[in-house]
């Protein structure tokens, strides 16, 4: 295919012509891009020319024009954190009076509320396709045994429900809380029935900018290295980016390399590797960090960056419970091909003041008006039967 007929939307100026063309050429070829490639298409800012880049990778990943979403929620366990990144508005200090731990019983009930939304079936939770996320704080007190005895608890009263949990740092944290290595913990945490490991606090993977935001969790070797870790054992894990702070457009860049470098040593090793991409703005409210808010301009152009560069991601979840529905269904003709979790419940970027939930019938409205099939999956992206 020649670029010409590739792309009816070739980029407006002679300058970004010369540039962006044989770019677009490599991705029409299906060829990988360099860096340099990436650094020119995040400082390119024609909307059309980057959504027509995307949606070649994406039909190319996803021919059949469907849609997958998760029924899941997300859990929070603790917001007692001592990780003091300065983006954060969730985490409470130690001591603090509205610091929490939940009970093993309030975890209960509110992964009972999952599983009486309507629709949801032995058969879906038989298939994985009812999640929860279990996502919280570095408390200072909650070692490897907290965590293995939650798992043991809900694998026990829910044998079927798919545990995907505890992001890369706080695995760190718990590593280093209870002295054993990341092979030790990922191994008793998957005895204890974890299922999967969520991308979270990735943020930018560059130590400069961990050092500038988040200089008290995982950096981006530790980071990258439990990933690793829980690829090489089979496990299945998501990848994520938080963007618009302090990073430089190189640094957006050399974060997603890094995803893509992972990846391939995954892939040919042929045991777990990354499902999918997830990105989302840094939202200001009511943290320490002061930076202007990122718009719906960099959300798209972002998504449609990272969908070319990712070429060895087969998905790519839009992020609408930070941008709301319209901005989650325009990221569809921007690379993404997944509506992500149902959720039920957010507290991490509500903190901030950002929060868009939406039920499963306004997810299956959006996908359908946006001209695609909506469909069930699980987390390998297996599409089930509702
Ligand atoms: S983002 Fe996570 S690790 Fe960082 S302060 Fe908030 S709760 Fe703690």
């Amino acid at each position: 295919m020649s670029t010409a007929t590739a792309l009816r939307s070739p980029p407006e100026t002679s300058r970004d012509t010369d540039r962006l063309l044989p770019i677009a050429a490599k991705v029409a070829a299906g060829a990988r891009l360099t860096r340099e490639d990436g650094i020119a298409l995040v400082g390119c800012h024609d909307l059309a020319f980057l959504g027509e880049l995307a949606t070649l990778v994406r039909d190319r990943k996803r021919p059949e024009r469907t849609v997958s979403y998760i029924v899941d929620r997300n859990i929070n366990p603790t917001n007692v954190c001592v990780a003091r990144c300065t983006f954060c508005a969730f985490d409470r200090l130690p001591g603090d009076p509205e610091g929490y731990v939940l009970t093993h019983e309030q975890i209960f009930a509110k992964v009972d509320e999952l599983l009486a939304v309507p629709g949801v079936n032995d058969k879906l939770l038989a298939r994985g396709g009812v999640q929860v996320l279990l996502q919280g704080g570095h408390h200072p007190k909650l070692g490897i045994e907290y965590y293995e005895q939650l798992f043991r608890a809900l694998r026990t009263r829910y044998p079927k429900l798919h545990l995907h949990g505890l992001s890369p740092s706080e695995i760190v944290h718990v590593s280093k809380l209870s002295h054993l290595t990341i092979e030790a913990v990922v191994e008793r945490l998957t005895q204890a029935g974890l299922d999967s490991i969520p991308g979270g606090g990735g943020e930018i993977l560059v130590d400069r900018v961990r050092q500038l935001i988040a200089p008290g969790k995982a950096n981006t070797a530790e980071w990258l290295g439990v990933m690793r870790v829980a690829h090489q054992r089979g496990m299945m894990t998501t990848a994520t980016m938080m963007y618009g702070h302090v990073e430089t457009e190189d640094e957006r860049v050399d974060h997603l390399l890094a995803l893509r470098a992972l990846q391939d040593e995954s892939l040919a090793a042929g045991k777990g590797s990354f499902t999918a991409f997830i990105c989302w703005p840094f939202q200001p409210g009511g943290s320490e960090l002061e930076c202007r808010k990122s718009g719906a301009n960099d959300f798209l152009r972002t998504n449609a960056v990272a969908r070319v560069l990712l070429d060895n991601f087969p998905h790519q979840q839009t992020s609408f419970v930070t941008q709301g529905d319209k901005l989650g269904q325009l990221a569809l003709f921007f690379g993404c091909d997944d509506f992500g979790g149902t959720m039920l419940e957010e507290n991490v970027v509500s903190a901030a003041g950002t929060q868009c939930l939406i039920t499963i019938q306004q997810i299956e409205h959006c996908i359908r008006a946006a001209g695609f099939t909506p469909v069930r999956r699980n987390m390998h992206y297996e599409m089930l039967d509702s």
